[in-house]
Formats: C-alpha cells, structure tokens, sequence
C-alpha cells in the first residue's frame, strides 16, 4: 500500500473521531457495507463469521476478523491492531469486551441483524444509532484518491459504451440477456473487477427504467436503453473499489418522429442538470434542472424517477439529487445525473453520467456520446 494511500485513510479516521466526539458517540462498530472499506481499505466477506472494527473514542482501533480470513487483511498497524478469533471463540463477546462500559454506540447500516440483536443482548446498557449518521457526511465528499478512482471506472465503462455505439456489440436479433452478458465481460475486460449490473432494455421494455433483461430479442429500428456498471479496484484506492454507472440509449435504425423529438427534450434536460451543478446549489435544484425542460414539454409525468444518486464503494449512496433534499453541493460531492423519459408499453430513453462537484463548477467523468445514436448492427 502507498504511503500516500496510508495517510489518506488515517486522515479519515481523524475526521471520523472528530465526527464522534461531536455526536457523543463512544464507540463505532463497523461491520459489513461500505463504510469498513472505505475507513480501513478492508472489505469484510457478507458471511456468518462477524466481522467488526471497533473504533473506542478513546482508545485505539480494532479489527476482529475471523482467524481464515485474517490473510486477507492488509496489515497497517497505524491505523487499527488485529484481532483475528477462532472458530470456538465468541466473536460477540470479544466485540463486547473491547465496548466495554462505553454506552453511546454506532453501528454499520448493514450490519446483519443476527450480529446486531446478539450484540444487545450482550450490552443491554448500549444505546445504538446508525454509523451513516456519524461517517456519512465524510463519505459523500471524496478526496483525490477516491476522485481519481470514479474517474478510472467512468473511462472504463465509457470505453464499453463507445464499442456500443460502434457496433462492436451486436444488437439487432440477439436477446437482452446475451447483450447484457456481453456488456458485463466488457466491463471486466475493461478492468472492472465486479459487474454490478447491465440493464439491457429494448423497445416496450425500454419503459421500465430497472428492467430484468430477459429474452426478449432485439429488433431493427427500436429504443434500447443500456444502463451500466461495476466495481474497479486501482493503485490510488488498494482493496476498495469504486464503481462506474452510465446508461446511454441507442436506436437499431432510423428512430421515428416521437423517439427522435422525446430525445432531444431528454438530451437537453440531462446537459442543462449537469450544468446546473456547482458548489453552493442544492441537491433538489439540480433535479428541478432537469425535470423542468422534461415538464415543458409535455413528458413531465414520465420522469418517474430522482434525478441521480451520490457514487462511491456503494453504488447508489448519498447524496440523492432528488426533490426536497435540500443538501447543498460541495467540492468533492460525486452523483450521477440520468433523467430519464418512460412511455409505458412503447419505449422509453435515459442518459447518465457521473459527474463530480469542484471548486470553478463540475467535473463530468463520462463523456462518451450523448446524442441519439444509431447502431445498425
Ligand atoms: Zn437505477
Ligand atoms: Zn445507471
Ligand atoms: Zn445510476
């Protein structure tokens, strides 16, 4: 691990402690989410075995990580000690004695409900808030690593997009499943470790904005929605990765009339919303940005979605650009725009990028093609 990488994280756990103090919070018990990760570099495995970094408020950190899983954890002696249990020991108990008599605690909002229930009743003085109340407005603002790890993710998938308007993936005749698949092994190709999904949806189904694709074969001269992403790992984050998430709609031969004219209002209000972003605006503003040329229009009541979400380790994190969050934008905020216009049982078109708030304005990360596309393959 870089020294630099190092410093980063143990600059985090600082903010993480002064966030504690000034919440009154004794001891944080993180376990699985993203929040583990993004403190330690440590991804916990979503199993029985518990894993828990205990952060006392005035004591020194510990991660207790099942004895064969131990291997896994990159050893950074600064930042926490290891606690690895075996099998016949009670990891519960053990989280137990390193809380000790501190009462006021906070746990991962993931936490499986198995560790949860059984580590109140083993600290039935505790009192217990969620972990995002303390770390999560230190997550949504990125630094230069993690910036710089969205930003490598959002050129990988951009790459994927460009050999679809290229008509490097074949559309026409084959199903959504085989698209999707494909899409997926251009992700990893790409240098994504993990796909997360490949929404594939064509013609009427393009109306569904989170359609299952399924077998339904593509034609010729129909709307197919492509939404995108994965999780990538790079020098700048160590074991942590970062996702990507980009749609971009395609038509398999000249688009019709009303297709055309929908895109356009889509493609406007998208560029309008990503203008719109800049430190000091709200999150709702910049989903008022692109739900008024939409409602101007006439295609208002087929936006049925918020306009983006925050992007990190977690795929769909805060902030949320959406109606009443009245969350003002920050330099390191990052979130993806994607309106979207859905017209049920006939089609539908969405674009999306993510984009990063900096201090002259925003910094979008993916910049492949936003016109209407015709792939013709
Ligand atoms: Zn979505
Ligand atoms: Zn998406
Ligand atoms: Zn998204």
């Amino acid at each position: 691990m870089s020294g630099e990488l190092s410093a980063a994280r143990l600059a985090r756990l600082g903010a993480v402690r002064a966030a504690m103090a000034e919440h009154g919070v004794d001891a944080l018990l993180l376990s699985l989410g993203a929040d583990l990760p993004w403190l330690s570099g440590y991804q916990a495995m979503p199993l029985e075995r518990p894993t828990v970094l205990v952060v006392p408020s005035d004591a020194p950190a510990t991660l207790v990580v099942p004895r064969l899983e131990a291997p896994r954890v990159e050893p950074d002696g600064t930042l926490f000690a290891l606690r690895p249990w075996d099998e016949l020991e009670d990891p519960v108990a053990l989280v137990a004695g390193l809380v000790g008599a501190r009462r006021s605690l906070a746990v991962s909002d993931r936490c499986w409900a198995q560790l949860l229930l059984a580590l109140q009743s083993e600290l039935p003085k505790a009192s217990w808030r969620l972990a995002s109340s303390v770390i999560g407005p230190l997550r949504e603002i990125k630094d230069v690593h993690e910036i710089a790890a969205l930003a490598a993710a959002a050129s990988a998938a951009d790459a994927v997009a460009a050999a679809l308007f290229a008509g490097e993936i074949p559309l026409i005749g084959r199903s959504e499943a085989e698209v999707s698949a494909e899409i997926g092994r251009r992700l990893i190709d790409a240098g994504h470790e993990r796909v997360n999904f490949a929404i594939v949806a064509s013609g009427p189904n393009a109306a569904s904005p989170h359609h299952e694709p399924g077998a339904r074969r593509i034609r010729a001269g129909e709307a197919v929605v492509c939404d995108f992403g994965g999780t990538m790992r790079t020098e700048q984050t160590g074991t942590a990765g970062y996702c990507s998430d980009t749609t971009r709609t395609v038509v398999t031969g000249p688009p019709s009339a009303e297709l055309q004219e929908c895109y356009e209002v889509l493609q406007d209000a998208q560029a309008t919303a990503v203008a719109a972003v800049r430190p000091g605006v709200t999150c709702e503003a910049i989903d008022v940005a692109a739900r008024e040329p939409i409602t101007a229009a006439g295609f208002g009541e087929y936006f049925v979605h918020r306009t983006g979400h925050g992007i990190g380790i977690d795929e769909h994190e805060a902030p949320w650009i959406i109606g009443g969050n009245a969350t003002t934008i920050r330099p390191g905020h990052a979130f993806s725009v994607e309106p979207g216009i859905y017209l049920p049982g006939r089609f539908g078109a969405r674009i999306e990028d993510i984009v990063v708030a900096t201090e002259e304005g925003v910094r979008p990360l993916n910049t492949s093609e936003h016109g209407l596309v015709v792939v013709e393959a």
